[in-house]
């Protein structure tokens, strides 16, 4: 059965594009023009599969919107991409402060938009399988069950930290992953070590990772993210 996506927007014409497209692309779209609307419809007998939420909305913002849902055991794995305007600090919205999945800027084309609701879908579906053994892109081979990684058919030894930051962004590859969220996921703790901890942690890793070390890139003052094909950066 076709997902279903929840499509936040109090934009009528924005949003009956975006239903539209989506339909046309094989998914079932459903829109609601307030937060309050949409986090009764989440939370309904049948919520959907992923939530287009836009952070500008009539009566509480996208942000708190999101919020909201990760807060509450429920709602917690809801797959939500964030509608943002250029001038939205992006970590905060990404970040382990609101935890949106994905975010797409204003103005964006259609296109971009389904790509990153396919990818999104992919990951969540990801997680209930279990996971695959070993993985390699290019140069790079990880396997995770027996905690090694080759580079160039070289090993490459790892800490058990660094190889669970790597094995991380891995995990999370093409979607951006701020320091706080690495803190709590790879260190299981925030605030009380600085994100500083987490740039030293990662140039540690590329520096042994050597040539494969293009696979993790930086985004400036935001995070870092794992690319399958280092040096295509996707539109964003
Ligand atoms: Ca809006």
């Amino acid at each position: 059965m076709a997902e279903q996506i929840l499509i936040v927007e109090d934009e009528a014409d924005l949003a009956q594009t975006i239903a539209f497209n989506l339909e046309k692309e094989g998914f079932r779209p459903l829109v609601v023009g307030t937060g309050t609307a949409a986090l009764e419809r989440i939370r309904g007998p049948k919520p959907p599969d992923l939530v287009v939420l836009d952070l500008m909305l009539p009566d509480i913002s996208g942000t708190e919107v999101c919020r909201q849902l990760r807060q509450d055991s429920g709602t917690r794995r809801t797959p939500v991409l964030m509608l943002t305007a250029k001038t939205d600090p992006i970590d905060r919205v990404v970040g382990f402060e609101v935890g949106a999945d994905d975010y797409v800027t204003k103005p964006f084309s259609v296109r971009e938009l389904v790509l990153r609701i396919r990818a999104i879908l992919r990951r969540t579906e990801g997680t209930s399988a279990p996971e695959p053994e070993s993985l390699r892109f290019g140069i790079l081979r990880l396997d995770f069950e027996g905690h090694r990684v080759w580079v160039e058919d070289e090993e490459v030894v790892l800490t058990a930290l660094e190889f669970r930051l790597l094995k991380t962004l891995v995990q999370r590859r093409g979607r951006v992953q701020t320091r706080e969220v690495l803190l709590n996921h790879v260190w299981e703790m925030s605030g009380d070590v600085t994100t500083r901890t987490v740039d030293t942690h990662v140039r540690r890793l590329r520096k042994k990772l050597g040539p494969a070390s293009s696979y993790i890139e930086t985004l400036r003052g935001v995070g870092y993210r794992f690319q399958s094909e280092p040096g295509i950066t996707d539109a964003s």
